[in-house]
């Protein structure tokens, strides 16, 4: 038996918990556990065939027939427009994972949509590597050298591609200078910015503001990400596709599986952070956080993400995660190849609670998927996070390590206001972040551009 330590408060009242009352789906109770082997995991090294997209009508069950049949009607005022979205790569990365999606379904709303994807090389992504990171507050000199290199690859694209469509949407700073292309009677363009500007460095930002305000509009994913433009801005929220293979409901049979070759022990409380090993995801302070909360409950930790491999940073965050769990059997630690999505899925339902301890965070998708699975979520109170996880109510807001540990010991030991957490934050991922949703803020935008004209 662990060691029982100072009673926890539960929100508003006092109460006594103790090391007895950890439960999870199965009903185990505290008890001290052999060391187990660390295993090694079986992981495809290759990734597997896409499945088909899903069509419109298989999002009815989810979203209802009412709402699918007023998104119909919306679009259908559109209908032969044409779309062209542009971003920076076609795999990897949450806006590629979301334009797979919803063109698609733009098209067969019969909005026409094509998507192109910038080319570039190395010095190209290296200054657009630096331009993200100093949006995001980070530090950069804006050489002259940067400078040329941006334009030169802008203008290579430029060269390269056409655009005729009635709506051009460019995404994030990569693919900004294309507007250079924008004729008097070109459609209409818009600046789709996936990323956090409120504390941009200024001469990058002052360098792409000009760009920016060529456009008709730019949208943002939360008003606090917004800057102060000459043009309008729309708000829209990032969003998951409940029917990819992250999100798509699974067989118990297929959890079970992932969860015994990952050697996750369902008898027992699993907590989880999905994110890549990244100091800003912290990590670290997840390892912490358990390690405090341990000592009044027993719960494994699932830590799992990817980018050791291919970013050299991420293997030193990994060595010290590693370094950090030292030989604790609960902590398992594991690194996955980017096409893990039905795993990620599987490890994602398994667990009892979602962790999101992160730093800073743009929107937090890991943590729209943990609500969307109906788990409680903890979470850190930064970037797009408190417009998911309203304390208390879908979820619960952390500002610390000290904070995640007391809500991972609270709600494995209240399941059932962790359940109805888990529920209330289904339905607001339901009403605020579905694909489909997010397919109609594309549409009414494009309607209310085309009546500005
Ligand atoms: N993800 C993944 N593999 C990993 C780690 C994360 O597929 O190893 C997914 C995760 O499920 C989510 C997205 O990548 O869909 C991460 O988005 P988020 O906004 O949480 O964080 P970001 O990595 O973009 O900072």
């Amino acid at each position: 038996m662990k060691e029982s330590g100072q009673p926890i408060a539960p929100y508003g009242a006092p109460s006594a918990i103790t090391t007895e009352g950890t439960s999870n789906s199965q009903g185990q109770g505290n008890t001290a556990v052999a060391p187990r082997e660390r295993r090694k995991p079986r992981i495809s090294e290759t990734p597997p065939a896409a499945p088909p997209a899903p069509k419109l009508a298989d999002y009815e069950p989810i979203i209802g027939k009412s709402q699918l049949d007023e998104l119909r009607f919306v679009a259908s005022a559109l209908r032969g427009k044409r779309v062209k979205m542009v971003n920076s790569t076609a795999v990897g990365g949450g806006v590629a994972e979301m334009l797979n999606r919803l063109v698609p379904l733009l098209d067969e709303l019969e909005v026409k949509t094509a998507w192109d994807v910038i080319t570039g090389g190395n010095d190209f992504f290296e200054v657009t590597k630096g331009f993200h990171n100093a949006l995001h507050g980070g530090e950069f000199t804006l050489t002259q050298q940067a400078r040329d290199i941006f334009m030169l690859h802008t203008e290579q694209n430029r060269q390269r591609m056409n655009f005729d469509e009635d709506f051009v949407v460019i995404h994030d700073p990569q693919p900004a200078g294309l507007i250079a292309s924008k004729m008097p009677n070109s459609g209409h363009w818009i600046w789709r910015c996936h990323i956090d500007l409120s504390h941009p460095n200024p001469e990058v930002w002052k360098f792409l503001q000009p760009m920016i305000e060529q456009y008709d509009a730019a949208v943002f994913s939360s008003p606090s990400f917004a800057r102060s433009l000459s043009i309008p801005q729309a708000l829209f929220y990032p969003c998951i596709d409940p029917l990819s293979e992250k999100n798509k409901d699974l067989d118990e049979k297929y959890i079970q599986e992932v969860c015994d070759n990952f050697g996750v022990d369902r008898s027992r409380p699993v907590v989880t952070q999905i994110s890549r090993f990244d100091r800003l995801k912290d990590p670290l302070g997840v390892i912490q956080a358990y390690k405090m909360a341990k000592k009044y409950v027993d719960f494994q930790l699932v830590l799992a993400g990817g980018g050791a491999s291919d970013d050299p940073e991420g293997a030193v965050v990994l060595k010290e995660v590693q370094e950090a769990a030292g030989d604790d059997p609960d902590v398992i630690i594991l690194e996955l190849p980017p096409w893990s999505a039905l795993e990620i899925n599987a490890l994602q339902r398994a667990s009892t609670i979602i962790v999101q301890k992160s730093l800073k965070e743009g929107f937090g998708l890991t943590v729209t998927e943990g609500l969307w699975k109906g788990k409680p979520t903890i979470a850190s109170a930064v970037g797009g996070i408190p417009t998911q996880v309203i304390d208390k109510q879908t979820g619960a807001l952390v500002h610390s390590v000290e904070g995640c540990a007391y809500q991972i010991r609270y709600l494995l030991t209240h399941p059932e206001f962790g359940a109805q957490l888990g529920r209330n934050g289904r339905e607001h991922v339901k009403e605020n972040f579905l694909m489909t949703t997010n397919a109609r803020r594309w549409v009414m935008l494009f309607r209310i551009l085309s009546r500005l004209n």
